[in-house]
């Protein structure tokens, strides 16, 4: 098949192309470069299946495609909230476009969604039924009701137009090749850590989130794209740490004696997050099979190496 990755140079969707081309599959890389890098896809330039096209998704294009994979935004609070009217952007006008495209074409349409969607929420776990707790005009909402408008223009495009879509929700993912500077948890105590730096948790770190590790997703992304199920569907780790169990594990793992430093808690950060992952099991026959600690040595490895080639 031919398909079309939005967002391909950044982490999520490096690794999804990597997939997708081992598969034997031709591929078309869509990116601006916002958050994401050449380096993620350098292995693959030379190969004649492979395409990269340098374009923002704000404005149309026209490709031909069988399916789309729309990842393309960035994902990290901190990119996220730099230019808050440009995620808007990228979620409503952009997310409008792919679907244009997907009508026109008729391509299999697949949203990255989120679990911000459910916003803080006052139902734990969280199951796809919950209609969440969304601060609709704080810091987080360029990005959580951006993605709440992608799942309805993905819905209505569906309903009125026949768009055949998929929509998952992302619960916090982690891994190689996100961006030292990402701003994302993971990343940012792993990075202190190997830089003698001190980690920095935010509020008294007794919030919680579910952590899965890049290849248990991308595996629930595949068999989600090839399923024939339209509702959204959450794909996450339920393991649940609180931020300051997730500090103590990274300073274990790097630095026994890496300091930890108290930093104010960012406005409207959701207090606790675990998926229910019933309807992905019982649909697609996924789980996440690699635990927190396998996860951390991987990524731990891959940002040791990262940082000594940089220096
Ligand atoms: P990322 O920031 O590494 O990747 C996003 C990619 O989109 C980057 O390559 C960036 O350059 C590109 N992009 C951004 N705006 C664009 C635009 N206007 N036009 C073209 N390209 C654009 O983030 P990621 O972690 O790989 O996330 C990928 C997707 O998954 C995002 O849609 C994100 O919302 C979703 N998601 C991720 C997580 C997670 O934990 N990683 C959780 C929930 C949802
Ligand atoms: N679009 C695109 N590529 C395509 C088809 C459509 O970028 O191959 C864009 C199109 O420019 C429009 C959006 O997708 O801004 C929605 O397209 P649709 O055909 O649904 O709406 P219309 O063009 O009728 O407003
Ligand atoms: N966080 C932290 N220190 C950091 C970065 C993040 O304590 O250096 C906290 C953040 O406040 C949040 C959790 O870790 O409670 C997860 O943050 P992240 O930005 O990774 O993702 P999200 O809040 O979108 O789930």
């Amino acid at each position: 098949m031919r398909i079309l990755v939005t967002g391909g140079a950044g982490f999520l969707g490096s690794h999804l192309i990597d997939r997708l081309m081992a598969a034997g599959h031709e591929v078309i890389c869509l990116d601006n470069f916002y958050t994401g890098r050449k380096r993620n896809i350098l292995h693959w330039l030379d190969n004649p299946y492979f395409e990269l096209v340098r374009h923002d998704i704000t404005e149309p294009i026209r490709l031909e495609v069988d399916q789309i994979y729309h990842l393309a935004c960035p994902a990290s609070p901190v990119h996220y909230q730099y230019n808050p009217v440009k995620t808007i952007k990228t979620n409503v006008m952009g997310t409008l476009n792919m679907l244009g495209l997907a009508k026109r074409v008729k391509a299999r349409f697949f949203l990255a969604s989120t679990s911000e969607v459910y916003g803080d929420p006052t139902v734990h776990p969280q199951t796809e039924d919950y209609r969440g707790n969304v601060n609709c005009n704080g810091i987080r909402a360029c990005y959580d009701e951006g993605k709440r408008v992608a799942e309805t223009l993905t819905y209505d495009y569906h309903r009125q137009n026949g768009v055949d879509v998929r929509v998952v929700r992302i619960f916090n993912t982690y891994g190689p090749r996100m961006l030292p500077n990402d701003g994302r948890v993971v990343s940012n105590f792993i990075v202190q850590a190997l830089q003698g730096k001190p980690l920095t948790v935010y509020g008294d770190g007794s919030q919680t989130r579910s952590f899965c590790y890049v290849s248990d997703l991308i595996e629930g992304f595949i068999r989600l794209m090839n399923s024939d199920y339209t509702d959204p569907v959450n794909i996450g780790n339920p393991g649940e740490y609180t931020i300051l169990e997730l500090a103590q594990a990274i300073q274990g793992m790097i630095n026994p004696n890496a300091e930890l430093i108290y930093e104010p808690l960012p406005q409207d950060d959701p207090k606790q997050r675990q998926p229910d992952i019933t309807r992905a099991k019982n649909l697609l026959g996924w789980e996440p099979t690699v635990h927190l600690q396998e996860g951390l040595k991987q990524t731990i490895d891959y940002f040791r190496d990262r940082l000594s080639q940089d220096l």
